[in-house]
């Protein structure tokens, strides 16, 4: 199928395909918009099925960072990119080879191309480290440690914006304050799940938690008094809110119908499997928070960073202010009997057009794409 007939190609500005021979490297760029700024969204590196598949996830999430930073007020536009990991490190994307450096190293050169209309960032199976390396041979990447200059790990910042989005969901839901005897089931206990779940906890939530790792699912029985489901199972468990914070399109046509919750409100990125769903939990009574609404925190954590600024005071007054900003739309949506991610979808799309049409888009400077950091 050509490109611009797939699905997930809405108007995309530019698609770029790289490949490295020397490291093996296979990489899709997707450049959504850069109407706000320079395209800014993380890296990942995933074992994909094939090449259509990487080319699908890549173009469905640079669009979801153009809305997610529109929405935050980011002077930023949309952009990801995908690694498909090489043959040689055996279907493992999260291998950990010398030869992991020259992959990144090889990305950097890539993003560096660019001319700074895309800022690399981390994203699943790519780390600080992995970021340092881009960071050889480009000067846009973000997401580097404090030591370093960077703001540092941006997993803490979303899982503070998902807590407060959800206590805002969760005041509309059971027009209830406090958090204190509900049941949240939360689906992964990674970087961001683990602290959501920490913070529930604290206020006084009872958790239901599934992760594809023992281990970390007996820590949170142990230290949360968490009860542990089967992955699957997590989905459908009847509870007061469901927090997906492990993979995207968890609500799905299969899963939809069965869900037995009045509230939405986790970090995974893409959690409805088509946009329609979204009527679907309306008409069901379930309140959304908008995976890119909610999750923005770690965006907003590296934004400063982007401009070449360390600013963590800007960073929290951002993050305090998510509370309101779910709790605005979703006041909007039941208001106009609209869907959560519809409203968002307008807010987000009205900026970038306004911008656009005042004829005041972002302009990159190609005179400062001379790499500052010189490499070896
Ligand atoms: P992570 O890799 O640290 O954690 C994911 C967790 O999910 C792991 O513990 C993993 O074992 C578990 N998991 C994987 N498949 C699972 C399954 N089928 N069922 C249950 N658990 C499963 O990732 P993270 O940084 O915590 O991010 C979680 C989600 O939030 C991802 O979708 C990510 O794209 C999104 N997100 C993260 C950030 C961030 O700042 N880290 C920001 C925005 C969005």
């Amino acid at each position: 199928m050509s490109i611009f007939e797939n699905d997930a190609y809405r108007h995309h500005e530019s698609v770029h395909f790289f490949s490295d021979e020397a490291t093996g490297l296979q990489a899709i760029v997707a450049i959504h918009s850069t109407v706000l700024g320079p395209a800014l969204g993380g890296c990942r590196v995933v074992n994909y099925a094939n090449s259509s598949e990487a080319l699908e996830d890549v173009l469905r999430l640079s669009r979801g960072m153009s809305f997610k930073n529109s929405l935050a007020g980011l002077e930023l536009g949309g952009g990801k990119s995908v690694i498909i990991p090489p043959k040689s490190w055996g279907g493992d994307a999260a291998h950990q080879g010398e030869d992991r450096a020259a992959l990144f190293r090889s990305f950097g050169r890539a993003v560096q191309s660019l001319g700074g209309r895309y800022i690399a960032a981390e994203d699943m199976n790519v780390s600080v480290e992995d970021a340092e390396n881009m960071a050889q041979e480009t000067d846009h990447v973000v997401g580097l440690d404090v030591s370093h200059g960077g703001m540092g790990d941006p997993s803490p910042l979303t899982a503070e914006g998902v807590f407060l989005g959800l206590r805002a969901c969760v005041r509309r839901a059971f027009n209830a304050d406090q958090l204190d005897g509900l049941t949240v089931t939360v689906q992964g206990l990674g970087k961001v799940g683990w602290d959501v779940c920490q913070q529930l906890h604290d206020a006084g939530a009872k958790l239901i938690v599934a992760d594809i790792v023992p281990q970390t699912t007996a820590k949170a029985a142990d230290l949360f008094g968490a009860q542990v489901v089967d992955t699957n199972a997590i989905v459908t468990m009847k509870a007061d809110v469901f927090a997906p914070c492990a993979r995207g399109a968890v609500i799905n046509d299969e899963t939809i119908n069965a869900l037995d919750v009045k509230v939405i409100a986790g970090s995974a990125n893409n959690q409805l499997s088509r946009d329609a769903l979204g009527k679907t939990l309306m008409d069901r009574g379930i309140i959304y928070a908008p995976d890119y609404v909610i999750n923005a925190g770690g965006v907003i954590n590296i934004a400063p960073e982007a401009k070449g600024q360390v600013n963590h005071e800007w960073v929290s007054q951002k993050i305090k202010a998510m509370e309101d900003i779910v709790g605005e739309i979703v006041d909007q949506a039941i208001k106009e009997h609209r869907p959560t991610n519809d409203v968002a979808d307008e807010i987000a799309t009205r900026r970038i057009l306004d911008k656009r049409d005042a004829g005041k888009a972002w302009q990159p400077d190609f005179a400062k794409t001379t790499p500052l950091r010189q490499s070896a």
